[in-house]
């Protein structure tokens, strides 16, 4: 039978528009169960989501969203009446999932890989879910 396990995380985002490292929570969840499998981290909200990018330099986070800001300005030719259409498209750009393969207890990420939990309409409250299969 196959390990499965699923934690839901909260967050409280600070900005409208951030990227926050979730890369310790999720490193901590998957090597306290241990083993060989893949985690998926799962963000359940359609002006939010996840990706994973260079750790590194926080200038690339920065320069993330400036670009996302560029390429979905806010407008007023949005049909959509809440006004967030703009952090709609974004977190459909960025996704709302990744998948991280790990082996004993340890996620296979690159040196400069980070996972990101990209919020587009803050701040609020937010959760995202890290599911393990192994
Ligand atoms: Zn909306």
């Amino acid at each position: 039978m196959a390990d499965r396990r699923i934690t839901a995380v909260q967050i409280e985002t600070r900005e409208r528009e951030e990227m926050i490292d979730v890369t310790a929570t999720v490193r901590d969840i998957v090597s306290e169960g241990g083993g060989d499998g893949t985690v998926v981290v799962f963000v359940p909200h359609t002006s939010a989501g996840v990706t994973i990018n260079e750790n590194a330099d926080p200038a690339v986070q920065r320069d993330l969203l400036l670009w996302f800001r560029r390429l979905v300005p806010p407008t007023n030719e949005f049909a959509h009446a809440e006004g967030n259409s703009d952090a709609h498209v974004k977190a459909t750009l960025v996704g709302s999932s990744v998948t991280v393969p790990f082996v004993g207890g340890v996620l296979r990420l690159g040196t400069w890989q980070g996972i990101y939990f990209c919020e587009f309409d803050g701040p609020r409250r937010r959760t995202f879910d890290v599911m393990i299969q192994g």
